[in-house]
């Protein structure tokens, strides 16, 4: 199954279980990396890293940090489905 690059604007096809066109992963930071492949292999058995805090604030940290590379400080964050997932998870977590 093909699904799309997460990346702000960013349309390039990527394999399935890939977050990111290998262009834009490389923007992230190491540590991000890390953070969103091990959640990612740890959850992954009933799609739990939908709604994983770590995993996706991780996904955000990624999307918001190359938006700002590639569009400046004044990008709109908080806009993409993984944001939407992320305060979904957060409201899970604090009742
Ligand atoms: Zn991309």
């Amino acid at each position: 199954m093909k699904r799309q690059c997460d990346a702000f604007n960013c349309s390039r096809e990527v394999a399935s279980g890939r977050f990111l066109c290998l262009s834009h992963w490389r923007m992230v930071p190491v540590a991000t990396q890390q953070a969103i492949n091990t959640r990612y292999r740890a959850c992954r058995a009933d799609f739990g890293f939908l709604s994983d805090l770590v995993y996706l604030q991780a996904c955000v940290d990624a999307i918001d940090g190359i938006a700002k590379i590639e569009y400046g400080a004044g990008h709109q964050a908080g806009q993409g489905s993984y944001h939407r997932l992320l305060r979904v998870a957060q409201r899970k977590a604090t009742v």
